[in-house]
């Protein structure tokens, strides 16, 4: 039994692993982070965010220096999972953590 999570994550509650939904491939253990599991793409901030601005010492580009761009991809499949900006050198975020027991529970799903 797979529970939607996201619009491109569902959980196998079963198996306890994240599920791409568009493919169904497992990434990782439903008790760690979903992004341990995908394909991970720094983008660059120029391709993301082309300048407005041309020939000036400010466009809309943000400032490599401090934000980087980081996509998450299914290995199965190639959806994009999830994208984030973070500070260069930040640790990838840990940003759904859900009680794995207690959704068994609710579902009926022996534990
Ligand atoms: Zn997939």
């Amino acid at each position: 039994m797979k529970v939607r999570i996201t619009e491109n994550l569902d959980i196998d509650l079963p198996r306890e692993t994240w599920c791409c939904h568009a493919c169904g491939h497992e990434l990782t253990s439903a008790r760690a982070a979903y992004k341990t599991g995908c394909v991970v793409a720094e983008v660059p901030l120029a391709e993301a965010h082309p300048p407005l601005v041309e020939g000036q010492a400010y466009s809309f580009t943000p400032d490599a220096d401090f934000c980087r761009l980081l996509e998450f991809y299914c290995p199965g499949c190639g959806t994009l999972i999830e994208n984030e900006y973070l500070p260069p050198g930040h640790p990838i975020t840990h940003d759904i953590e859900l009680d794995i027991d207690a959704l068994k529970a609710r579902h009926g799903v022996a534990g």
